[in-house]
């Protein structure tokens, strides 16, 4: 029997031929449509859809849509640790222009377990003795180094080499020679380099720029900055943390980066002077090698300051603060993977400021723009030449902490 109309309109006698013979659930199911949809919907109106099934044009796009699959590029990571497994890979399945196509570990029983989830096939499977051969993967557009900081320069100078695009862990390295060697590998290569600061990619943070930037606080005078969290020597991803050759440093390196990095993108500044201190609890086995806690002060061209810090040893916290002469702005917690919060205090009260938050997490935003950058030959936001900055201002306030004295800037170059 046939249930619809010569214009593909449901036939209502039919219908109620149906439900008068107990006509099933497909008569009970079109009961339950709607009168609209069952007297033939605005098919009889201009402009409006016919009720026959019909395609539609495109509609208001409130997301990106990916590029094609085989445009999108390939992208190798190196070291599967706690923030590569837990927020980096499954942060592809957000990504628009990225793709994984490869995975570098130490660990092959760990790294196939992996593999098999992501859907990366074991031939795209390296370790740090065949991490070279990459070359030959032409699979392979970028690869992203999540290694303990003090190996970050080895594989990026090794993956340039190769031929591939870097993506660099943050703190981009533990001295500043080292990001030297980093910038002129990638520039000998022709390949591009960004440093992953996905705060700089984060919605609220991205807001509270703005709003400093367009006056809504008036002139920038101080920003305070504090990341603090016990180190934990029972967590394998504390483990290297506590190792000067592979960490670089302690809590500065870090977590410090965070804060300085706050004061650097709400200013718009480079500093001038630094200031630190550092304080170790004596005894503590965890800082037989590595710094705890950091006190720093920066002093901005314009005359604006900074109060920051960074602690192994007190409760979590990461907060940023910009205070102007017409009010503040508060980021509280502010470098949180996702939760972060945004105030704005003025003459007028304290007031939160909802931000609207993509479906795409800072991961997969700071990822994608970085294979944008490649495939369209632009300079990415946070290039090696930003990473080493703030390696030359953390050396800067190393240096102040151990003479006890300010450190001027233009002694060590680091101005913009
Ligand atoms: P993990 O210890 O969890 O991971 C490091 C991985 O590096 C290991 O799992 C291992 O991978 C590999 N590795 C190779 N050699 C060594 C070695 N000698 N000792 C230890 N690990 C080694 O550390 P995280 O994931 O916490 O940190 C990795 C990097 O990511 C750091 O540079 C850190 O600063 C950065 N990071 C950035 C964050 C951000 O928000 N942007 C957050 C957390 C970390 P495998 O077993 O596969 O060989």
């Amino acid at each position: 029997m046939n249930l619809f109309d010569k214009d593909g309109r449901l036939d209502l006698s039919r219908r109620l031929f149906l439900r008068s013979t107990g006509g099933g659930l497909l008569g009970s199911g079109l009961g339950l449509i709607g009168p609209a949809f069952a007297q033939g919907g605005g098919g009889s109106m201009p402009g409006l859809p016919p009720s026959r099934p019909t395609g539609r044009p495109f509609p208001e796009m409130e997301q990106e849509t990916p590029v094609e699959p085989g445009r999108r590029l390939g992208w190798a990571v190196v070291g599967l640790g706690k923030f590569a497994l837990n927020q980096i890979l499954p942060s592809f399945g957000e990504s628009r222009c990225s793709k994984l196509v490869a995975l570098v570990s130490g660990n092959r029983q760990k790294a196939e377990q992996v593999a098999s989830r992501y859907g990366v096939d074991t031939r795209d499977l390296y370790d740090y003795q065949t991490f070279d051969r990459i070359a030959d993967n032409p699979e392979v557009d970028v690869v992203y180094v999540i290694l303990p900081n003090a190996l970050h320069a080895e594989y990026t100078v090794r993956a340039f080499k190769a031929g591939k695009h870097v993506f660099c862990e943050k703190p981009m390295a533990v001295t500043v020679e080292e990001c030297e060697t980093m910038i002129s590998a990638g520039r000998e290569a022709g390949r591009k380099l960004m440093v992953a600061y996905r705060a700089q990619f984060e919605p609220h943070n991205v807001e509270a720029i703005r709003k400093v930037r367009d006056g809504e606080i008036g002139a920038l005078r101080l920003v305070t900055s504090d990341h603090g969290r016990i180190l934990d020597p029972k967590d394998p991803a504390d483990q290297w943390r506590m190792v000067k050759s592979l960490a670089g440093g302690g809590s500065r390196y870090d977590i410090g980066i965070y804060s300085l990095q706050a004061a650097r993108y709400l200013t718009g500044e480079e500093p001038v002077e630094a200031f630190g201190q550092i304080a170790n609890t004596k005894d503590d086995p965890r800082f037989r090698e590595v710094e705890d806690r950091v006190a720093f002060q920066l002093r901005f061209p314009s005359g604006a300051v900074a109060n920051l810090s960074s602690s192994y040893s007190t409760a979590s916290v990461k907060r940023i603060q910009a205070f102007g002469e017409k009010g503040s702005i508060i980021l509280d917690p502010a470098t949180e993977y996702e939760g972060n919060k945004l105030a704005l205090q003025t003459e007028k009260g304290r007031q939160e400021v909802k931000v609207k938050v993509k479906e795409q997490s800072q991961f997969a935003a700071e990822m994608d723009h970085f294979s944008q950058s490649v495939m369209n030959n632009h300079d990415p936001k946070t290039p090696g030449e930003e990473g080493l900055r703030d390696i030359l201002i953390m050396q800067a306030i190393y240096q102040s902490a151990c003479e006890g004295r300010p450190v001027s800037m233009e002694a060590t170059g680091s101005t913009r």
